[in-house]
């Protein structure tokens, strides 16, 4: 089961084979090798990182 590392909400809809959008603060989660990337939507549609903003803790499945 994958929580979102933001705001740690269960309501993730898969996009992707390994991709996942949260519903509750509009992120896309992308996982890979058992890390959760983390990038926001722009309004363009490109996607920044916010990587950054979490430790590898964080971000890291079960
Ligand atoms: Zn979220």
């Amino acid at each position: 089961m994958i929580t979102c590392p933001n705001c740690k909400s269960k309501d993730l809809g898969k996009i992707g084979t390994t991709q996942y959008y949260c519903w509750n603060c509009f992120i896309e989660l992308s996982i890979e090798q058992n890390i959760i990337s983390v990038h926001q939507v722009e309004e363009d549609g490109s996607l920044s990182s916010l990587n950054d903003l979490f430790e590898e803790d964080q971000r890291r499945m079960g």
